[in-house]
């Protein structure tokens, strides 16, 4: 992450911070409270503090209770603790070496996280208790052994007290850059096709009409709105990068937001244990609320928070109740509800604090078509390569958080930027800037830069 918010001069947040004239555009960070003691587990209708083992005997769903997982000892184990140990080595593999721990995860590839624990001698009743704590709904049979490897690894790169966030919200990281850019963006352009320009160039049409011709192009958009760019008179697309374009697999992500009169999550008088920031976990529908780090200490901080983080087929099942206001004052009810459950408070309580619900679901919305990349099995072998390499001659480029072993993640998209520089430079034989690029701006953690040898799949 040193990337993005570590001190070195190539780091984006201290970039930014010593480039901008008014200090006012500075990127503060903050810590990032992950969980107090006080948040609750809310699963199978019983409810426990953090700072208690969320194991399967703590919610009550062994066999002889309704439930489906033997008295044992995975019965009083930490799923956190169990889930950690079954991809430990694989983890520890790429943190002492990401080459060589990718090369060894490759080993594994065709694997779905389900398949892999079921290898491990895990039972199906154990591995979707494991999914229901530590993921969203069916994550385990979607994502790669390998996806959820690299997953962990970053969670657990740096200590959970280490992590920090932007205060202010992440806009203020995109206004900081925007300040520090020699030629800002076009904004509001929405790119509907490139096709050949005059010589080696390619012609990038924005809105079916105005026409811009460039050298090369490196699209960050995201693959699934790539797909309806008219790319059809290109004729040096390889099909492995269409292939890539069309297949590989992104999660859903679902936030509802809530603005309440009060933070009343932290007030003695409301909840007999408050608490300040941290989140709160649930296998009701809302799955997941997540307190503000951000306004502490602040008199009359505005109220407001995540009531509901979701992914995957959670994310998909709460988004279907965006589609209109009315069903959005249903869902919203229902989200009220499942809070007050949570929490131990009245509804009533809770809709007289209700100031303003905002709904989002990153599938349904056309800029983005999903939340980001969540690679099946095979699909960091087969898929990723392909996206990590030029088109068209070395003139076509394909960057954005899916394009890096970091997807899902601002680094990824950091990381993502770097190789397609690179490729760029490397197209053009500028060895001299490659040598500047990495006195600049140092290297990166990726695991494909091979096209340097060899721009072609
Ligand atoms: C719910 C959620 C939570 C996350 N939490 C974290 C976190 O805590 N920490 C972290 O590090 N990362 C997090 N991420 C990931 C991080 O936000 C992404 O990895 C990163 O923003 C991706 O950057 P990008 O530039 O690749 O893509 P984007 O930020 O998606 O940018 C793509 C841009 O392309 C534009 N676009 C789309 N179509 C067109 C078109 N036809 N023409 C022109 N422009 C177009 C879009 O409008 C958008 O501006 C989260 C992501 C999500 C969805």
């Amino acid at each position: 992450m040193d990337r993005l918010t570590g001190a070195q001069n190539w780091s984006v947040v201290s970039y930014v911070n010593s480039h901008v004239r008014d200090p006012a555009d500075a990127i503060n960070l903050i810590p990032y409270i992950f969980s107090t003691n006080n948040n609750i587990q809310l699963y199978n209708n019983i409810s426990i503090h953090s700072n208690v083992i969320p194991s399967a005997t703590a919610f009550h769903v062994l066999t002889n209770e309704g439930g489906d997982i033997p008295p044992s000892e995975f019965a009083v184990l930490n799923p956190d603790k169990i889930y950690s140990d079954a991809v430990a080595e694989l983890v520890d593999a790429l943190q002492q070496n990401i080459d060589e721990g990718f090369k060894k995860l490759m080993e594994f590839d065709q694997l779905s996280v389900r398949a892999y624990l079921l290898q491990k001698g895990f039972t199906n009743a154990q591995i979707n208790w494991l999914e229901t704590i530590e993921e969203g709904t069916l994550t385990f049979d979607k994502s790669s052994l390998a996806q959820a490897v690299i997953d962990q690894w970053i969670f657990t790169a740096a200590p959970l007290d280490s992590w920090v966030t932007v205060n202010g919200g992440f806009e203020r990281l995109i206004n900081g850059l925007l300040k520090v850019l020699h030629k800002p963006p076009k904004l509001l352009s929405r790119v509907t096709a490139i096709k050949p320009g005059r010589a080696d160039s390619l012609t990038v049409v924005v809105n079916h009409t105005s026409e811009h011709s460039y050298d090369h192009v490196i699209s960050t958009i995201p693959l699934g709105a790539t797909r309806v760019l008219d790319t059809s008179t290109l004729p040096d697309l390889y099909y492995n990068t269409t292939m890539a374009w069309r297949t590989l697999a992104y999660d859903d992500a679902g936030k509802i937001g809530i603005w309440f009169k009060t933070r009343w999550w932290e007030n003695p008088d409301v909840l007999a244990a408050p608490f300040i920031g941290g989140q709160s976990s649930t296998d009701l529908p809302i799955r997941r609320c997540i307190y503000p780090s951000y306004g502490l200490g602040v008199p009359d901080a505005p109220g407001t928070m995540i009531a509901s983080y979701t992914w995957s087929q959670d994310a998909d099942r709460l988004a279907s109740f965006y589609q209109s206001a009315e069903q959005e004052e249903f869902i919203t009810h229902v989200v009220l509800k499942d809070m007050a459950r949570l929490h131990n408070v009245s509804m009533s309580f809770l809709q007289d604090q209700l100031v303003e619900a905002h709904l989002w679901d990153w599938y349904s919305q056309p800029y983005s078509v999903g939340a980001y990349a969540l690679f099946s099995p095979a699909q960091l072998s087969d898929v990723l390569p392909p996206l990590m390499r030029p088109s068209c001659h070395g003139r076509l480029h394909t960057a954005g958080e899916a394009t890096s072993s970091g997807h899902a993640w601002v680094i990824g998209a950091l990381n993502s930027a770097y190789r397609a520089v690179m490729e760029v430079l490397a197209v053009e034989g500028r060895k001299d800037l490659i040598e500047k690029m990495i006195e600049i701006w140092g290297s990166i953690d990726e695991v494909d830069m091979g096209w340097f040898e060899s721009p072609n799949p």
